[in-house]
């Protein structure tokens, strides 16, 4: 099978989701889920559901929903495209925009499933380093951007939390010679988007998920929004029914409800202060967050060893293997009572 198979594909790694482990007792905060249920209109609709429907195809273009999300964004339906998870979103992007003469660049730590993108279609890979410490771009990032044919930021930057200022977001879609996607799976929990700068510039693309903010992880929903050009030929390589008439339905309930998500996300942000100050207090270097977890280094810097440490607690946070990462851990925010489990299980550990 070996001489049959794209040589780039054996030689890949494929992404490495956190796991979802089956412990008793567990204080799961190792993958950004929200510890809030899902909406009541959410419950309403999938117990009213009408089953004999699912017969028939769902909407392939998921239109009903997409103008939810279109006046919830106050843009049009022709802005935006359903997904499969803002994963499948960001598989379209890559099909589109990268290629083997078409390579894609991203700051140096963020989300690991960009590569592995990248690697489907073959194309080089340009990783910018971020500064140490803050997390934040360097004085020259559009220079060393410069070559790639798509540029894919996390704003909020996944695993380290921080946002990057707007000016600069600004400077990059107007200086940067190719598409910028910016992913914001964990805008709810910041104080600003970046949906305004879609008005200003032809080459942002926007990606967002219901899977965080949202509580809506096991459904598997996210969407993009951009130029009516952009998803036009977005829409030429999604799988033919990438959503289903379920999460259709009850993504549109989830969304008309988006009051419920905004009070839970102002929970997570009150919590998330708390425990920053916690974190701090305990000799903890905690980077400034704008999501729903915060990246910290122990007063040893020693990522692995927290990681472990919690893990023999039943506490999972997310430890990442690489230079720029091991001296951290990213840990979600939870309930108040999770909360209070970690800083304890943490005060034993580190002796405070
Ligand atoms: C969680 C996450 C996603 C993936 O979201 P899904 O909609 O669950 O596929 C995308 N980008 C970043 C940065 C994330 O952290």
């Amino acid at each position: 099978m070996k001489k049959y198979l794209r040589p780039e594909i054996a030689q890949m790694s494929g992404y490495a989701p956190g796991e979802q482990p089956k412990i008793a007792n567990l204080c799961k905060l190792n993958t950004n889920e929200n510890p809030f249920p899902p909406s009541p209109g959410l419950a309403k609709a999938l117990a009213e559901f009408d089953c004999s429907s699912l017969r028939r195809y769902p909407d392939p273009t998921a239109d009903a929903l997409r103008d939810e999300l279109a006046a919830l964004n106050g843009v049009a339906r022709e802005n935006i495209i359903a997904g499969n998870g803002s994963d499948d979103i960001l598989t379209m992007i890559f099909r589109a925009f990268t290629a083997p003469d078409r390579p894609m660049a991203c700051p140096e730590p963020t989300y690991s499933l960009y590569p592995v993108l990248a690697a489907m279609q073959n194309a080089p890979v340009k990783r910018i380093p971020l500064r140490p410490h803050t997390f934040s771009l360097p004085e020259n990032f559009l220079e060393q951007a410069r070559g790639a044919n798509l540029l894919a930021m996390a704003r909020p930057n996944a695993p380290t939390g921080n946002t990057f200022p707007m000016e600069e977001m600004r400077r990059i879609c107007a200086g940067f010679d190719g598409m910028v996607l910016i992913d914001e799976a964990y805008a709810d929990f910041a104080d600003d988007n970046c949906i305004g700068l879609l008005r200003e510039f032809e080459n942002v693309i926007i990606s967002r998920t219901f899977s965080k903010s949202y509580s809506l992880a096991g459904l598997r929903f996210g969407y993009a929004v951009s130029s009516p050009e952009v998803i036009e030929n977005m829409m030429k390589l999604k799988d033919s029914y990438n959503v289903d008439a379920l999460t259709q339905r009850l993504a549109m309930a989830a969304a008309r409800d988006s009051g419920y998500m905004r009070g839970n996300c102002a929970e997570t942000i009150r919590l998330r202060k708390q425990l920053a100050e916690a974190l701090t207090g305990m000799g903890f270097e905690t980077v400034p967050s704008c999501s729903n977890f915060i990246f910290c280094a122990p007063p040893d810097r020693n990522g692995h060893r927290c990681f472990e440490e919690l893990r023999k607690q039943a506490v999972i946070v997310r430890y990442f293997d690489a230079p720029s990462t091991r001296e951290y851990v990213r840990i979600t925010v939870g309930t108040e009572e999770e909360m209070k489990r970690l800083v304890a299980t943490l005060a034993e550990i580190y002796g405070k």
